[in-house]
């Protein structure tokens, strides 16, 4: 039997568990644009943002963001600006990369909206895959690294006060879980839905913070958004990724028999759990104060000549280079 849309007689193509709702093709995307909104809203997102920076990956997380931001940009005043970074995975030809970007394109020609391509391999002088074959460490932390590094860098360079990156609920609330799970006081007390300009940084958003990942999945399909499918062929070897698949299913789990779970876990952890760890383990006074990397001139934490990404790129391009 086809199940009905709560709002209207047409076929309900989502079931909304934690509100009780199954909705059509129409009321879904309703309901999904104006919950976004409201995101927003509550937690003033925008607030004194003029020009703000949208990371593109090109999978459907970052394309619905910069859709739903392109949707809302005219009322709220903003200006925006794509960021893409041509990480150069080509694993066993996979052209991850290659793929990625043509995918950001497309929605920044279909949006009219402009947008700045970064090659890691032209800027900085190594890829991604480089760093998997040269470097002990695990690659996905220096492709985490050198994504932020960047991103931050060029959004201050392109004149944004913000820069608004696409985690999802689920993947908040398994940073939430992992960060009970494994004592990580400090990372959990930074994991910010807003972090303000501080440190020499410019401000962050997450607007998608506590949207369901079958629901971005849903809106992309239904609204036709062109993104990449593949998977990084690095995938299976992001840290603690066993225990990290395990938790998120998990989750997953306990959200499908407790409609809410994962956006009372997330909302109760950024409303009142996290701001009682920041006090203790957040950022610290002298960490406000403004060091400089004296290679980039990007901000490092005090005490440090020059910043982690530097450190890294230079140790990587003198391995590419002493063959
Ligand atoms: Fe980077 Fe790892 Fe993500 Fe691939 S899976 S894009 S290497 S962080
Ligand atoms: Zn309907
Ligand atoms: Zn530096």
């Amino acid at each position: 039997m086809t199940v009905k849309c709560s709002k209207c007689n047409n076929p309900a193509i989502i079931r909304i568990g934690y509100a009780n709702l199954n909705l059509c093709k129409e009321h879904f995307i309703e309901y999904f644009e104006s919950r976004f909104e409201r995101i927003i809203e509550k937690y003033k997102m925008l607030e004194g943002s003029k020009k703000v920076a949208v990371a593109v990956s090109g999978g459907k997380d970052s394309t619905t963001l910069l859709h739903l931001m392109n949707k809302i940009k005219d009322k709220y005043g903003i200006e925006l600006i794509g960021i893409t970074i041509d990480l150069g995975i080509n694993k066993h030809e996979s052209k991850y990369s290659a793929k990625s970007v043509e995918y950001a394109i497309k929605n920044y020609e279909l949006l009219g909206v402009k947008y700045k391509i970064v090659k890691v391999s032209e800027d900085y002088g190594f890829t991604i895959d480089d760093a998997a074959k040269k470097l002990r460490r695990p690659v996905c932390s220096t492709c985490g690294l050198t994504k932020r590094y960047i991103l931050n860098k060029v959004a201050a360079e392109l004149g944004a006060d913000t820069l608004a990156t696409a985690h999802n609920l689920n993947d908040t609330a398994q940073f939430v879980f992992h960060g009970y799970f494994s004592g990580d006081v400090e990372n959990l007390a930074r994991l910010r839905a807003i972090a303000p300009a501080e440190k020499g940084f410019i401000k962050k958003i997450k607007p998608l913070f506590l949207v369901p990942e079958k629901e971005i999945a849903t809106y992309a399909i239904v609204k036709n958004i062109p993104f990449i499918t593949d998977s990084c062929p690095y995938v299976a070897l992001r840290l603690g990724s066993r225990s990290q698949t395990i938790l998120r299913r998990k989750i997953e789990e306990i959200e499908d028999e407790l409609p809410g779970f994962m956006a009372y876990l997330v909302e109760n952890f950024e409303n009142k759990i996290r701001p009682a760890l920041e006090k203790e383990y957040g950022i610290k006074e002298e960490e406000k104060e403004g060091h400089r990397c004296k290679i980039c001139g990007m901000p490092t934490p005090p005490g440090r000549d020059i910043c982690s990404f530097c450190a890294i790129r230079l140790k990587l391009t003198s391995a590419i280079n002493t063959i």
